[in-house]
């Protein structure tokens, strides 16, 4: 990664349906250089609406899925060795803090925390990244901003972010949106009417009450738009609620069989 490329940059607006006023707060975070935490299920926007932000802020935009096998290399960059020797290459947050990007760290707490410890420097008034084994202290460009992504669902004791990570953040809370909401993005996302649109959202209103008597996690507003983008394709609406919503979340054939109650109430 050596420079910002039309891959970084994102020309078109991506649809974004706020749901209160986390644009304006994002703004007066990146404003006044704060690293901003998303929190909150996934599926829920987080993603989209950090694409959108980085449009609206016209700046590039650098994603990186976290993992537990990233190390701080990963994120940093290392020395690689090509034919005319050894050459430097910018890890993702290096060259988002060289080349003023947002840099979205997207499920962070999948990373090790002597990994994730490298965003310290960077999100302290200091904004600098040590590159040791480079023996360079990068200072963050001025448009550069660190957003994580963090669902609290998740979390245990062995694998959460340190506090002392936590607190140099701001946080907005993410959740699936209010019906009329998620209405609305269902059926601009997916294609289908707003009837449609209304029924796999009452599907999933269902579901998410199952959280936690049975299911892990609720049907997202993106199982909502696979299953609306199925019948957009012309399959049936039961097939396609059973296909996007009910199948990838629950093996267990009682809770199955609640799930194809709740598809067949409203279908
Ligand atoms: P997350 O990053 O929280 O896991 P995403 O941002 O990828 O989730 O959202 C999944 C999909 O849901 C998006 O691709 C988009 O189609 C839709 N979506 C969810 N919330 C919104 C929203 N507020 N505005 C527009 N689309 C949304």
């Amino acid at each position: 990664m050596n420079e910002i490329t039309a891959q970084h940059r994102i020309a078109h607006e991506p649809y974004y349906r706020p749901v209160a006023d986390e644009v304006a707060l994002f703004e007066a975070a990146y404003g006044a250089q704060m690293p901003v935490m998303l929190k909150g299920p996934t599926g829920c926007g987080k993603t989209r609406f950090v694409e959108h932000m980085a449009w609206r802020l016209g700046k590039p935009l650098v994603t990186v899925a976290c993992n537990e096998d990233m190390t701080a290399s990963d994120l940093v960059g290392r020395f690689l060795l090509d034919a005319s020797g050894t050459r430097w290459q910018d890890g993702p947050l290096t060259f988002a803090a060289r080349h003023g990007a947002i840099c979205y760290l997207d499920e962070v707490v999948e990373a090790r925390q002597d990994t994730t410890v490298v965003i310290h420097p960077l999100t302290d008034n200091r904004r600098v990244l040590p590159l040791e084994k480079k023996g360079e202290l990068l200072r963050a460009h001025p448009d550069f901003h660190l957003v994580i992504s963090y669902n609290p669902g998740y979390q245990s004791l062995m694998k959460d972010l340190k506090q002392s990570t936590k607190q140099r953040f701001g946080a907005l809370d993410f959740s699936y949106p209010d019906h009329a909401v998620e209405v609305e993005i269902v059926a601009h996302e997916a294609g289908v009417d707003a009837r449609t649109a209304d029924k796999l959202v009452s599907i999933a209103e269902r579901a998410r009450n199952l959280k936690g008597h049975g299911l892990d996690e609720g049907i997202s507003t993106r199982m909502l738009v696979h299953a609306g983008s199925l019948i957009a394709q012309g399959v049936a609406p039961v097939p396609a609620c059973q296909m996007a919503l009910v199948r990838p979340i629950t093996d267990d054939p009682d809770m199955r069989d609640a799930l194809d109650a709740a598809v067949t109430t409203f279908f």
